[in-house]
């Protein structure tokens, strides 16, 4: 049986692909609340925080703009600069964490740094690649 996306993954998508309309601040009532709060990081405080995905986010640390992570993304420990690294080093080739709930073949990100090289090189067209 094939799984079709649901209407929430759809959206989620759009999002990472980058054709989303992001409401201006007078686009009035949010719709639903902490459905929308997104993970967003700095990669130099090595932090993320869940925010609203109209507002303009920077980081409450050190005031830079803060990366749109998506809905899956997990943050390492602040210690774990490993994998710090590795989730900027997605992030910068366009990688967003999307939750794939199996209606997409898509690569699994890899655990460690040092295979994220080859893993950007052999996925071009890996669905949760935002293209620049
Ligand atoms: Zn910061």
């Amino acid at each position: 049986m094939v799984q079709t996306p649901s209407k929430s993954e759809r959206m989620e998508i759009r999002k990472a692909i980058g054709n989303r309309s992001i409401p201006g601040p007078d686009a009035g009532v949010r719709p639903r609340g902490s459905d929308y709060l997104v993970a967003h990081a700095c990669f130099d405080c090595r932090k993320s925080w869940k925010v609203s995905e109209a507002s303009a986010a920077t980081c409450p640390q050190c005031a830079k703009a803060l990366h749109w992570m998506g809905r899956a993304f997990k943050a390492p420990k602040k210690s774990d600069t490993e994998q710090w690294n590795k989730v900027e080093r997605l992030w910068m080739a366009g990688f967003r964490f999307i939750p794939n709930t199996g209606w997409r073949d898509a690569e699994p990100y890899p655990e460690r740094l040092r295979k994220v090289a080859a893993f950007i090189e052999s996925n071009p067209e890996h669905p949760f690649r935002v293209k620049s």
